[in-house]
């Protein structure tokens, strides 16, 4: 079997030319003799891999001057419990629930401080984005928080919430490097690489400075203060040397063909083809027109039955991991940055074949 079009919502598609960079290096990285699966972390080629990958994804994200990135382990999810620990000192914070990964944030958060839930979409299964332009953000509330895309919904905030001067932390796992942002209107973002940029193990976070503080309120260990990271240049410990080092890759590629604004173009342009057709066929849309995410498209035929059977046959056509999250059911195409324009054509292809025969 080749290549397939792989839908995962994670870990997914990485670009083809990136891998195979990567396995030209495999066994001898730039003349260092070994692969960097088995290289030091603290050796003079892996600084340089670390440093450049840094510098490069500032570059691709335009990174203003006064937020530090740092790369940690223990998945996006840990981060849900080292948010609340970095940033409270009120301990308080306003909550925007709009999925399953800012509930579990929620919750985790809960066990640290005063946690409000300022607006949700849970009355229609997160279907949506809720209006954020005039919530009830508590005056000494420490910071917003969101999940900009929902992976599992297939929504997207298109508009950040107004947090009324409040800092906006912001879980962008399932968005990340898929367009260009306005960093500076953010006091926290993070994200899981192994969506949208790289092999899973390894978080960034790009973090404004007035943010990262040395004394916090609350008992935190070592590894989840985030100033441990920074002021050890994400090297306090054994870092994901090889995740990071693939993550580079991914940063270089995307200046190569043309920025985060050519990502974007590319981005829309197959989110256009699946939702067009969509839109005026028998399938079923699950996500609100005006919320919908460019990243994780969500779908149904309208029968449990024919979604396993869409779910089956679509294997024959190299269309793998479209099944939708268990709490959703139907199908999600996930179609990240490094998901071909052909991946895209292909699947509404198949999607229009069993649509004449089925539905
Ligand atoms: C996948 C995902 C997570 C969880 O990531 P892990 O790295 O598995 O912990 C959190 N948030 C969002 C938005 C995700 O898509």
């Amino acid at each position: 079997m080749g290549r397939v079009f792989n839908f995962s919502a994670g870990p997914a598609m990485l670009p083809e030319e990136v891998l195979k960079e990567v396995q030209d290096e495999l066994l001898n990285y730039n003349n260092s003799g070994m692969s960097v699966m088995e290289m030091s972390h603290r050796s003079k080629p892996y600084e340089k891999i670390l440093n450049d990958a840094i510098q490069d994804l500032k570059d691709v994200l335009n990174v203003p001057d006064n937020y530090k990135i740092i790369f940690v382990q223990g998945g996006a999810s840990q981060q849900f419990a080292a948010v609340p620990m970095n940033l409270m000192k009120n301990k308080k914070a306003d909550y925007i629930l709009t999925g399953q990964f800012a509930t579990k944030a929620y919750k985790e958060a809960c066990m640290f401080g005063d946690c409000k839930v300022v607006a949700s979409s849970k009355d229609k299964e997160f279907s949506y984005i809720p209006d954020c332009s005039d919530l009830d953000i508590r005056e000494d509330a420490d910071y917003v928080y969101i999940c900009e895309n929902n992976t599992i919904y297939g929504t997207k905030f298109w508009t950040l919430p107004n947090t009324k001067g409040k800092p906006l932390v912001s879980d962008q796992s399932s968005c990340f490097l898929s367009e260009p942002i306005d960093v500076s209107k953010y006091g926290v973002i993070y994200a899981g690489v192994q969506k949208n940029v790289g092999p899973a193990g390894l978080v960034i976070l790009i973090i404004r400075e007035d943010l990262i503080r040395d004394e916090l309120d609350i008992v935190t260990p070592t590894m989840l203060k985030w100033k441990t990271q920074v002021d050890a240049n994400s090297l306090y410990n054994t870092p994901n040397a090889f995740a990071i080092y693939v993550c580079g890759k991914v940063f270089k590629w995307i200046k190569k063909i043309g920025g985060l604004e050519e990502m974007k173009k590319r981005n829309q342009a197959k989110a256009k083809i699946l939702y067009d057709y969509l839109d005026q066929s028998k399938y079923i849309a699950t996500a609100s027109k005006e919320s919908r995410s460019m990243m994780n498209v969500t779908f149904r035929t309208g029968s449990e039955e024919l979604d396993k059977k869409f779910v089956e046959e679509a294997k024959d056509y190299n269309i793998v991991s479209i099944k939708g999250h268990r709490a959703v059911g139907g199908m999600r195409a996930s179609i990240y940055n490094a998901m071909p324009i052909e991946g895209v054509k292909a699947l509404v292809e198949f999607m229009k074949k069993f649509e004449a025969e089925n539905l």
